[in-house]
């Protein structure tokens, strides 16, 4: 009899609690769906005004203005020159989940004949981190509404200079680290979205486990000895060396790595000489190294390194590699906290739409985030195939599907009042 009590108390909880849940879902889609034209319209704005990277300035007022029209709790700006670092309080102490969204454009010229088009001439949107910034606020404001229906907290971070800031400025998330984003209070677990325009909108793709690729750019110098292009016996061609180099440097793929391991060595600028009779005296080469692991990346660099000296030993020629000091971690989604987070988004959106992605070659400094706490970031559709919108990112016709942003919207709000309730659990 007690037993009998006890199990139909606990399922009368859970079915409170379900119901409670259910009830909270049908508000954030409500506060999502009322909010749908003056997002769409906050996203037109972020996009008619790009800035480039570790130059938000504008992008930077705009967030914190609306943040403390929000009524945030702390909303810290100056934060790696133009980031806002934000947090909304709950109606009781318990865990700090963080929501990450980069804030910069690109030097791409837009193309797209749109009345929001970019009215700053030679940079554009063109990677979606106006939507980034626009869901984030959006979850900012339906979070805000809520704030005495949760524990805990939840923490803004936007993020300048993703795609890298000019040379010999320091550079976004690793920044926004060293400055404290990450501190008083240090999330448990951080969250963030990116757009992909392959993926139809009104899904989320995910990737439990690495998701994105690490990023290193390095130099080849090849340095021979010029000389007149008749007699090269007296000089050394660092063209014909350069030439081997590269097609030696195949084989660190082709022969040198586990071939089930991801990665992409592209040589991307070759230059050197200046005339048809004269031997050059040096060749520069840069390239790319793109992997999904640490190990291969570290293999994979001493092995350029060996390749490229003992080839032009061979033909006494000198060969230096020097690496860029601004490399970018593998983009490592925490594979428990990602499946974690299923249920909730497939709640959200419904299960056909919460689909499994392919992990990529391209690189995120959200990775930074990941080596300090779990993360997961997750791929929100933007595509719409029906209208054409499928241009890649990074192309001066690139479009997003503004449907995408309440999507973006309610399955992020969602998702960060189920992780803090404890309904996601790593
Ligand atoms: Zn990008
Ligand atoms: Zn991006």
């Amino acid at each position: 009899m007690r037993r009998e009590t006890t199990r139909t108390a606990l399922l009368v909880l859970v079915a409170a609690l379900t119901l409670g849940a259910q009830d909270r879902r049908q508000r954030v889609a409500q506060a999502a769906e009322a909010m749908r034209e003056a997002l769409i319209a906050q996203r037109r704005d972020f996009h008619m005004h790009p800035e480039l990277s570790n130059r938000e300035e504008r992008t930077s007022r705009v967030i914190a203005e609306r943040l403390r029209r929000l009524g945030l709790d702390e909303v810290r700006t100056g934060v790696s020159r133009y980031g806002v670092v934000a947090l909304l309080k709950g109606a009781r102490p318990g865990p700090v989940v963080a929501l990450r969204a980069d804030m910069d454009a690109l030097p791409i010229e837009e193309t797209l004949d749109v009345p929001y088009r970019s009215r700053n001439p030679g940079v554009k949107h063109a990677c979606g981190h106006d939507v980034h910034m626009t869901v984030a606020l959006g979850v900012a404001e339906v979070l805000s509404r809520l704030r005495g229906e949760f524990p805990g907290a939840v923490k803004f971070l936007f993020q300048p200079a993703e795609e890298g800031a000019p040379e010999g400025e320091e550079s976004g998330a690793a920044q926004m680290i060293r400055e404290g984003a990450l501190e008083n209070p240090r999330p448990s677990a951080i969250f963030a979205f990116h757009v992909d325009p392959m993926l139809e909108v009104g899904k989320i793709g995910y990737v439990a486990g690495p998701a994105l690729a690490s990023s290193d750019t390095f130099r080849i110098r090849v340095v021979g000895q010029r000389v007149h292009a008749a007699w090269p016996h007296q000089g050394i061609d660092p063209i014909v060396v350069a030439a081997e180099c590269i097609l030696a440097l195949q084989t660190v793929r082709s022969r040198r790595l586990d071939p089930v391991e991801p990665m992409v060595l592209s040589i991307g600028s070759i230059r050197g000489g200046n005339r048809s009779n004269i031997l050059a005296d040096e060749v520069v080469l840069e390239g790319t190294l793109r992997t999904h692991n640490e190990a291969v990346r570290e293999r994979a660099m001493a092995l350029v390194r060996e390749i490229v000296s003992g080839v032009a030993g061979a033909h006494g020629a000198r060969a230096e590699v020097s690496w860029s000091p601004r490399s970018i971690p593998v983009t490592a989604n925490d594979r428990e906290l990602t499946l974690a987070c299923l249920p909730s988004l497939k709640r959200t959106l419904g299960d056909a739409n919460v689909v499994e992605a392919r992990p990529v070659m391209g690189a995120e400094d959200f990775s930074f985030y990941q080596r300090q706490i779990p993360g997961v970031m997750f791929w929100l559709g933007v595509g719409n195939a029906s209208r054409g919108i499928r241009a890649a990112l990074h192309t001066p016709e690139f479009d997003v599907d503004e449907e995408s942003i309440t999507v973006g919207v309610k399955a992020m709000a969602n998702l960060l009042l189920d992780y803090l309730e404890g309904a996601v659990k790593r």
